[in-house]
């Protein structure tokens, strides 16, 4: 059967964004080829028929519920490539995040499949898909297509857009599937959240954007309390989140998120190519940096060259003091 098989995360009974980006998308380029638009989820007694029947709005069909450990990537490649067996689907696709990488990853590896990652477009040709990839730095895109079946495809993060279809309920099919020994070496302990990570950036107005030149995790709290006075959210690039300065959740650009607020405040941020991918649709660019010869002042729309230690502090106050009078 020609088909796209998807896999949606859930998790306190809601499918997340992404995921549903995935579904969106698998739904959508399954019409164009011809072919079934099918999702699997993996979970515990959470996974009700409703919430599984849901991802039928999102344009899927038939969805493969599995009886397993929900948010752990082993267990899922299990199940995608027992069903890919069975029924025989030409793609997978994934909506990218830690955890897309991680089975797309393993399920090429199990089914000696080909694969793109980092995958932002995805059209369909002659009733085979082709995935559009940035390369040289984004600079440029290639065009991958695949020689074999399956072909799995993992775009980046928030790549796909959520539509709502309303294609009504997707057939619900429950699949046994016996995990490899291996895949239950894993135990998810704890599922928390990340400071930061119950806002939603991506649709804030305001963005206070950390980096490097915070100099430390502790240096966010400067952002935090600008971003507070202005009424907006915090922002991160790649090099804090390696650092383990703030969540992954906040970092913007090739590798994060993109967005395009009104108001982008760069504090301590180089402006690296990577960087400026993900924030350069931004209505308005401020960038405090003490290096007057720094990438970001080249397309920001303010620059403000000097100290973020003294500079941000009483921008905050004069903010506050604005709003107070
Ligand atoms: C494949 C790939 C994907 C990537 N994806 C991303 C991505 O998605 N997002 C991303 O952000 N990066 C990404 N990167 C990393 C990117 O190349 C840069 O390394 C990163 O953006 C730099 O982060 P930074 O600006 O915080 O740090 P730096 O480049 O180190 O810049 C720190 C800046 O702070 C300034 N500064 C220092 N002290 C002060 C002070 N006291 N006051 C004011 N200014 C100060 C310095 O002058 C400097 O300009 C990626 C890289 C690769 C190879």
């Amino acid at each position: 059967m020609s088909g796209i098989l998807t896999y949606a995360l859930h998790y306190e009974g809601a499918f997340n964004k992404n995921s549903l980006g995935a579904v969106s998308e698998g739904a959508k380029l399954a019409k164009e080829i011809g072919g079934e638009a099918a999702a699997v989820v993996v979970g515990g007694d959470d996974l009700t028929d409703e919430l599984c029947a849901s991802l039928g709005n999102y344009g899927a069909t038939k969805v493969y519920r599995v009886k397993g450990p929900e948010g752990l990537g082993a267990p899922v490649v299990d199940a995608m490539a027992k069903i890919i067996g069975d029924d025989g689907y030409s793609y997978a696709l994934f909506g990218g995040g830690l955890l897309g990488f991680e089975i797309g990853a393993g399920l090429t590896a199990r089914l000696g499949a080909g694969v793109t990652m980092e995958v932002t477009a995805v059209k369909a040709q002659g009733g085979k898909l082709v995935a559009e990839r940035p390369i040289l730095q984004d600079s440029a895109i290639v065009d991958v297509d695949y020689v074999g079946e399956p072909g799995i495809i993992i775009g980046r993060l928030n790549a796909f857009d959520v539509v709502e279809s309303g294609g009504g309920a997707a057939q619900v099919v429950d699949v046994e599937v016996s995990f490899e020994e291996h895949s239950n070496r894993a135990v998810m302990v704890q599922r928390g959240e990340q400071r930061g990570a119950d806002v939603n950036i991506e649709d804030a107005e305001i963005l206070v954007a950390g980096g490097r030149g915070l100099g430390k995790a502790e240096g966010f709290e400067l952002c935090e309390s600008l971003a507070g006075a202005l009424g907006g959210a915090v922002a991160a690039t790649r090099a804090v989140v390696d650092a383990g300065w703030y969540p992954y959740a906040a970092q913007i650009g090739q590798t994060g998120k993109t967005v395009a607020p009104k108001l982008y405040l760069a504090a301590g941020i180089s402006g690296a190519i990577q960087h400026k991918v993900g924030m350069q649709a931004s209505e308005n660019i401020v960038a405090i940096n003490k290096d007057a010869n720094a990438p970001i002042f080249e397309f920001c729309d303010l620059g403000i060259v000097g100290d973020l230690n003294a500079i941000m502090p009483k921008l905050t106050e004069a903010v506050k003091a604005k709003k107070g009078g």
